[in-house]
């Protein structure tokens, strides 16, 4: 169902038919997100995004292949750049380079990688590539490592700070420069990016043959058990998608099915959690990372990955 509570000139969303990742178009509504966008309505913000505050939308999942999607997109032309247009000031950057909190994952994609593509292949392109701790990490770990990143923000942080190249321009833009990598990372992008399959696709152009891509994205079924428990157990609502900012729920079969149709044999495993940073160490930090690595090491057994404990996926494909 949409919903417009106020009148437009022009309609605001434009409804999607068929799935993104198999085509098929038996899609069955199972969540309604919200907008709420009031931040941007103050003087110097933008009043057109603002207008999507209070609508409604719903997530629709795929009957053939179990992907999750919106049941249609904003018409406001550039969407979803006018939603990201974050300008974080470099202390905010900084920190978010120097927590850490993802560093136990992007250690475990590092390690994988290398068991697959061995150590004397080192080109690596991190898709998203933030303030650039990956990038950090991996050229410690001996990767010939560069970035794409559009914030400019961001992408200025990265470079300077790592040392490393950082291509401000989108996949398509470096594949036409005949780019092409051994290994090309993608962690907690791909659930951002409206049809997911072009862009996989674009990604094996830069990738190498026999090359590998390292994808990791919210597992879109084991979030919606996660949500309902939470907002069951407490006063929190259930929120999967508010303001669009995930447009892509994978499940694992769905999630495999886009790498195939893009050039890659895929497998697909829990993906490793987030920890909690090691300072300042308390009680509830130590609890919260003891709990996030059991649950990933029950995802981990077989047939894990099915069960709603994998609330990450993290997929390995081999460029075909
Ligand atoms: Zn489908």
């Amino acid at each position: 169902m949409i919903t417009s509570s106020t009148p437009a000139a022009r309609p605001m969303f434009a409804p999607l038919t068929a799935c993104w990742v198999c085509g098929a178009r038996g899609l069955t509504p199972y969540h309604t997100l919200r907008f709420e966008l009031d931040a941007y309505r103050s003087e110097d913000q933008d009043h057109e995004l603002a207008q999507y505050s209070g609508e409604t939308l719903d997530l629709v999942r795929c009957a053939s292949c179990g992907f999750g999607q919106p049941a249609a997109l904003p018409t406001l032309p550039r969407y979803f750049d006018r939603m990201y247009d974050q300008r974080w000031d470099e202390d905010w950057i900084a920190r978010e380079f120097d927590a850490g909190c993802k560093d136990f994952i992007f250690r475990t994609i590092l390690r994988e990688l290398e068991r697959r593509v061995g150590t004397n292949d080192r080109r690596l392109l991190d898709v998203g590539a933030h303030a650039g701790r990956f990038l950090h990490l991996a050229r410690e770990a001996g990767w010939d490592a560069e970035g794409i990143e559009l914030n400019p923000r961001t992408a200025a942080y990265a470079a300077i700070r790592t040392g490393l190249p950082v291509h401000q321009m989108n996949a398509q833009a470096v594949a036409d420069r005949g780019r092409s990598y051994d290994a090309v990372v993608l962690t907690d992008v791909l659930e951002h990016i409206p049809e997911p399959v072009d862009l996989l696709t674009t990604l094996a152009k830069l990738t190498k043959d026999g090359g590998v891509i390292a994808v990791k994205v919210p597992c879109g079924p084991s979030q919606v058990v996660k949500e309902r428990v939470l907002a069951a157990a407490t006063s929190h609502r259930v929120t999967l998608a508010d303001n669009l900012v995930h447009v892509n729920h994978f499940s694992p079969r769905s999630l495999k099915l886009a790498l195939r149709r893009s050039g890659f044999e895929p497998s697909v495993r829990a993906a490793a959690p987030e920890l909690q940073p090691a300072k300042p160490l308390t009680f509830r930090a130590l609890g919260s990372s003891a709990l996030r690595l059991t649950t990933y090491a029950l995802a981990r057994l077989p047939g894990g990955v099915h069960t709603p404990l994998a609330l990450n996926l993290q997929a390995y494909g081999r460029r075909l």
